[in-house]
């Protein structure tokens, strides 16, 4: 087969993927071409919700056959209004179709077809995976996915089983890589792995606090503010090892990075926690960078978290005039403290928009609305227009981790 298969990434770890697709059908005997003439298909890759222009553009400038795989493909009633057919999960099944009728029968191909019992392609060929160069000194392999933890509002734990590439290939991959003089990168959700050195290093919290660590950042989700929701929701992070993090921090010199998710929990709740961390600094002063990071909650299909979409409240998300606030409380204490501000509640009502999408009006509703959405929207236009649009009537999706089956849940 020859494909047309438009790489517009510029690097990192989406670059990196398109480079795992591309030789994988490259090894699997197709052709693939910067031009359309003589093509038999397009394929479109796309990691999220972000990239969907690029879809739409691809789909208007070819009348040959649309795919589109990718992590977004998972989200196959929405990129379907844009594509032919949409493959999801690995690409080394779809490296093995032989023709389009081929790919067009395949349990992991949906095609509009209501009837098709789906079953994603959950095979890696691990031998298969490159080491992709990225940047000049930079390169990326593929260390493993899905993840254990099985967070209520983490996507990629619920649509992909865990499984790791062998430690064997890992090390070989780091021995090529430093034969080319690359720093390598291993792409993963676990976190108990050796990460091939790197200074930067992605832990659990409860790891870092009982390990020895060589690194100059660490980064490390905390995810919600109350021990409560921590507990419920992923990770049961106590305020004890919060504290013993910040103590550790201090003794290894090392920056920290922290990861929140807003817009779930009441407002207040996070104000306690700034004030906790605010006592909990005072007592001991960092004099390494601690970096708290927030992010808005979307609520994404596959997770269990999506059953409770429908209590989304724009009174619970924060914008930068609140992180504004928090950093200047925290400087009252340390003088290496940064907070990074989210997107605000009207970006993620649009990501939900368009993910959720069932039919094109409201994929071109919500890309329309997209397109500086704090401006087109109040806080409480973008609330209305998510349940007005009809996206949040979108049924619940669970795979089966071992067979790749995709069911429909019935609302509970
Ligand atoms: S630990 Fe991280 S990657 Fe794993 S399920 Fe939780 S949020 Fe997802």
């Amino acid at each position: 087969m020859r494909y047309w298969f438009p790489q517009y990434y510029k690097g990192g770890a989406r670059f990196y993927t398109y480079h795992v697709v591309a030789t994988a059908l490259r090894k699997a005997g197709h052709e693939i071409s910067p031009v359309l003439d003589g093509c038999d298909a397009a394929l479109a890759s796309l990691c999220d919700v972000t990239e969907y222009r690029e879809l739409v553009r691809i789909k208007r400038s070819t009348s040959l056959p649309v795919i589109v795989g990718g992590h977004y493909a998972f989200n196959y009633w929405s990129a379907i209004q844009y594509a032919d057919a949409v493959w999801i999960g690995e690409v080394f099944d779809f490296a093995d179709c032989a023709d389009l009728a081929s790919v067009w029968a395949h349990p992991a191909c949906y095609t509009s077809d209501p009837g098709k019992q789906l079953i994603a392609s959950t095979r890696i060929d691990w031998a298969a995976v490159p080491v992709g160069q990225i940047a000049p000194r930079k390169a990326y392999y593929w260390g493993s996915v899905g993840c254990r933890n099985k967070c209520r509002f983490c996507f990629t734990s619920w649509t992909h089983r865990h499984e790791c590439n062998s430690q064997a290939r890992v090390r070989k991959a780091c021995q090529v890589a430093a034969g080319r003089g690359l720093h390598l990168m291993v792409v993963g959700n676990e976190f108990d792995g050796d990460q091939a050195g790197g200074r930067t290093r992605d832990m659990l919290l409860v790891d870092y606090i009982r390990e020895p660590v060589d690194a100059t950042m660490i980064r490390v989700g905390i995810e919600f503010a109350t021990e409560e929701t921590r507990a419920r929701m992923g990770k049961p992070i106590t305020e004890d090892q919060l504290y013993a993090a910040i103590q550790k921090m201090n003794r290894d010199r090392i920056s920290m990075r922290w990861f929140h998710i807003t817009g779930y929990e009441a407002l207040e709740d996070y104000e306690r926690y700034i004030d906790t961390l605010c006592v909990m600094l005072a007592r001991h002063p960092n004099r390494a960078i601690l970096h708290l990071m927030f992010n808005n909650l979307q609520y994404q299909n596959y997770t269990p978290l999506y059953r409770e979409r429908m209590s989304v409240d724009p009174s619970r998300y924060i914008d930068r005039t609140v992180t504004k606030r928090w950093y200047d409380r925290l400087r009252q204490y340390t003088s290496s403290v940064l907070v990074g501000a989210p997107s605000p509640f009207q970006h993620v009502a649009c990501r939900m928009g368009v993910e959720l999408a069932q039919t094109k009006e409201q994929i071109d509703y919500w890309l329309h609305m997209s397109k500086d959405p704090a401006h087109r929207l109040t806080l409480d236009q973008a609330h209305r227009a998510l349940r007005s649009s009809g996206v949040l009537t979108c049924p619940q999706r669970r795979i089966n981790p071992l067979t790749g089956a995709i069911t429909v849940e019935p609302e509970r």
